[in-house]
């Protein structure tokens, strides 16, 4: 038994007011117990291990030393002599001294001033004398204490509202954004007297409301070349009143000309050049009549062309009748026109003309029975020659071809040749097919 679990039985023993031998557990004799001197130098003779030998602790001696060696003993736990209530093996004492301990004494190494460990955990980043870095990477370093003057006022790459669009901007780019920047005030470059004009409205104020910028004058279409600043302009306008309105009707007379050359080329596209004419003549009766009153009367038809770029042809008919049919018969004619294309082509014109007067029965209740007459162009009829440029109307090669007695008056009332007082006439041109290729 070692000296510890006696320690321990005596005071378990004590506080139970019962005494039982440590060895064999009987109950002891309370007279019999005596302080036994020669017993107790031998026991405090004993040799030991340290109580700590379990955690690592090598010593061992004699009983009566152990206190001494407790009192230096690696192993033995100690409270911290700083008085922080920690309590730890004396082995980790001074690594606690020196860096946990919240009682422990430490001095500033920026400032110099001494803390406990508990305050200096505040003091450290944020100690006003240490150098530290501008934090938006300008590259300065300076005391923290002047960091925040720095920062707001000094440091180049803090950044700043641009004063004309308040948009924020590097402190260093500052400068460059202001050549660009759309609000920064301009003065207006005419010298028309505007300051702090924003560089984006500059255009508009040029083009709208700078009385020194020039102007072109508003008959610039009708060929007047005047500028002058926007202020002066009505004068203009009231000096040259005579000659803008000159220049307005020569553009006039310019115009019109341009809209008849239109015409006549919207006209020449839309003739029909497939050789084929089919013309409606609406309103029949009544044009006979006219015809009857007029005498000689002659109805025209649209142009045509016997196929692309080829001869300009145009029918007439005579409605009451001329000539030979004058009065009984249906005439009909057909004549060359001076064509666009007229320098291309072979002449005498000589290609077989047919005319038909189409029956318009219904093909489902009877055979249509079209009038036809077909002709081979005669080469010597002056109609039939190359057009010449000063055709006028009552030269006989204005003279149409055809049939003066197409068919009469009587026979046209027959089948329904008329038919809802419209008649369809028909001409058509044989071309052979190697022209038109
Ligand atoms: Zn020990
Ligand atoms: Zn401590
Ligand atoms: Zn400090
Ligand atoms: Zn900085
Ligand atoms: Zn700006
Ligand atoms: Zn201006
Ligand atoms: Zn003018």
């Amino acid at each position: 038994m070692d000296y510890k679990a006696i320690l321990a039985n005596c005071h378990n023993s004590s506080s139970e007011g019962v005494f039982k031998c440590p060895e064999d557990q009987l109950p002891l004799d309370y007279a019999k117990i005596y302080p036994d001197r020669d017993l107790e130098t031998q026991v405090l003779g004993l040799s030991i291990r340290c109580i700590h030998s379990e955690e690592g602790c090598r010593w061992n001696g004699q009983l009566k030393q152990l206190q001494i060696h407790l009192n230096i003993c690696a192993f033995n736990v100690i409270p911290c002599p700083n008085r922080c209530s920690t309590k730890l093996i004396r082995r980790d004492l001074p690594e606690h001294m020196q860096h946990d301990c919240p009682k422990r004494k430490v001095r500033c190494e920026f400032c110099g001033s001494d803390f406990t460990g508990e305050a200096y955990e505040d003091h450290q980043g944020s100690c006003p004398q240490e150098s530290v870095y501008c934090e938006n990477k300008c590259g300065a370093r300076m005391m923290r204490r002047v960091l925040s003057q720095h920062s707001l006022a000094e440091c180049p790459k803090r950044t700043q509202p641009c004063p004309y669009c308040n948009k924020e901007f590097v402190f260093d780019t500052i400068q460059s954004h202001q050549y660009q920047c759309p609000r920064y005030p301009i003065t207006c470059p005419n010298q028309c007297g505007m300051a702090n004009i924003a560089r984006e409205d500059l255009n508009g104020h040029l083009k709208d409301s700078c009385s020194s910028a020039l102007v072109l004058c508003p008959f610039k279409d009708s060929g007047c070349k005047h500028r002058c600043p926007k202020i002066s302009m009505s004068r203009h306008l009231e000096e040259n009143m005579r000659s803008h309105l000159s220049m307005m009707s020569s553009l006039v007379s310019r115009q019109r000309q341009e809209i008849q050359d239109l015409k006549k080329q919207v006209e020449e596209l839309s003739v029909s050049s497939e050789g084929v004419l089919i013309w409606k003549i609406s309103d029949y009766s009544r044009k006979v009549q006219e015809a009857k009153v007029r005498g000689n009367f002659e109805s025209f038809s649209p142009v045509f062309y016997t196929h692309r770029y080829g001869y300009k042809l145009q029918v007439s008919a005579f409605l009451n009748g001329n000539g030979s049919g004058e009065g009984s018969y249906l005439s009909v004619y057909i004549r060359v026109l001076p064509g666009e294309y007229d320098n291309l082509l072979e002449w005498p014109f000589s290609y077989r003309v047919t005319f038909t007067l189409l029956d318009q029965s219904d093909p489902s209740l009877s055979k249509p029975q079209n009038i036809t007459e077909t002709f081979n162009p005669d080469p010597n009829w002056k109609n039939f020659q190359k057009p010449s440029g000063s055709r006028n109307s009552l030269d006989e090669s204005t003279l149409g071809f055809g049939y003066p007695k197409f068919i009469s008056h009587e026979d046209i009332r027959k089948r329904n040749y008329v038919r809802d007082n419209s008649i369809f006439l028909r001409a058509s041109v044989e071309i052979p097919q190697k022209i038109i290729a």
